[in-house]
């Protein structure tokens, strides 16, 4: 495994694992599975494992701190996040949430403590409101958390000015790839953070598994390039060119995921895309946008609706209809009959979550009508 500079803190493996898309069995984690999984990382040398109070409805904490018993949490960096908007309204959540996954991760410390999801809105209702940055400092100071950092959605702006804002971040982490270069912080954010020292860790490298699947107007582009690598491989070798990224999440479903993905770690290096390289992905992501009318990464936060509408399963499915034709996505809907686009009322208390900001509401009803016509 290869690894890199995490600042001056450690050498990270490049490849993280994000525990946040694990095997479901049954609308559970399969935890036998789960397990195996994190344990065959560790055991070939990913020192990174990323989860969050929210994963997999609270299950992921739990089943991560399962699968570092038996001597495996002194082999890995363990990362979590504390949710902000609606669990922490007052100064003494911060400590009761924090002893909360500390039980639940079976640890004494978390190595990198995140702000979860910090937008413009918890920034300066939530952090700034409660001094949130002075509660990380006290846990770290006393032990329990190792590193301050944050994990962000929303615009370039922001981004910016989070940054700016607090001279003791020791990372952040940020939502990139190859079709992201000009949205949330983006390239010019990534490089700002870059700029000041602040490594950067980067989820969604393929896009919450979206560039994986590629549709035949992409396939056609990565066919005819004279460099053979699978559409995976493209994404994740677009963001270990950064230099200002020490390493990747990969939030891996299957054990299979994981190989490939420990594979593809092994060739990771700086600056590994040529400028031809770079001018071909332009042309996938080109193809991709005219492909995908909604950008939704179904990271779930928008969830749950007061009216039961899945809505990133919805949003899914309307998008399968341009990228792989109507009649072969149609199907879909059908699956998901109790929770379709019809149910929603327009109450419109989804859309403030929603990183991507996506005007849900407004579509709901096109999204039916086309899933029904
Ligand atoms: S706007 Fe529609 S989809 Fe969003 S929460 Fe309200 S009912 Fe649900
Ligand atoms: S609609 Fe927005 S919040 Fe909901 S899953 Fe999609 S990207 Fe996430």
């Amino acid at each position: 495994m290869k690894t890199r500079k995490f600042g001056n803190i450690f050498d990270v493996s490049v490849l993280g694992f994000g525990a946040m898309r694990m095997p479901v069995s049954g609308g559970h984690v399969d935890e036998n599975e789960a397990i195996k999984m994190i344990r065959y990382a560790i055991d070939h040398s990913v020192n990174y494992i990323d989860t969050a109070y929210f994963y997999h409805n609270g299950e992921s904490e739990e089943i991560v701190g399962k699968a570092l018993l038996d001597g495996y949490r002194s082999k890995t960096m363990l990362a979590t996040k504390l949710p902000l908007m609606g669990n922490v309204k007052c100064r003494e959540d911060f400590d009761r949430l924090l002893e909360g996954q500390l039980k639940k991760l079976r640890t004494d410390h978390i190595d990198f403590y995140l702000l979860h999801s910090v937008n413009k809105n918890t920034w300066n209702d939530v952090i700034l409101k409660l001094n949130l940055l002075d509660k990380m400092e006290t846990a770290k100071k006393d032990g329990k958390i190792g590193h301050i950092g944050f994990s962000f959605h929303d615009d370039h702006d922001t981004f910016i000015k989070i940054i700016d804002a607090y001279d003791k971040w020791e990372f952040c982490q940020i939502q990139y790839n190859y079709m992201d270069t000009d949205n949330q912080a983006g390239t010019s954010g990534l490089e700002y953070a870059g700029s000041k020292g602040i490594p950067v860790i980067v989820m969604e490298p393929v896009l919450g598994g979206k560039l994986a699947n590629t549709p035949p107007s992409v396939q056609q582009i990565f066919d005819q390039y004279h460099t053979k690598r699978t559409a995976i491989e493209w994404a994740l070798n677009f963001v270990w060119s950064r230099r200002e990224v020490p390493m990747l999440l990969s939030g891996m479903s299957s054990m299979e995921q994981l190989k490939e993905n420990l594979r593809y770690a092994e060739n990771a290096q700086y600056n590994a895309l040529t400028d031809e390289d770079m001018a071909m992905l332009a042309r996938v992501k080109e193809a991709y946008g005219k492909l995908r009318p909604v950008p939704c990464t179904e990271c779930k936060y928008c969830m749950p609706c007061p009216s039961g509408v899945d809505i990133p399963a919805n949003f899914s499915i309307y998008n399968d209809t341009f990228a792989f034709g109507l009649e072969a996505s149609k199907g879909g809907y059908m699956w998901i009959r109790g929770q379709q686009a019809d149910l929603c009322t327009s109450c419109g208390q989804c859309e403030s979550k929603c990183p991507q900001k996506i005007g849900i509401s407004a579509l709901m009803p096109k999204v039916h009508e086309r899933l029904t016509s």
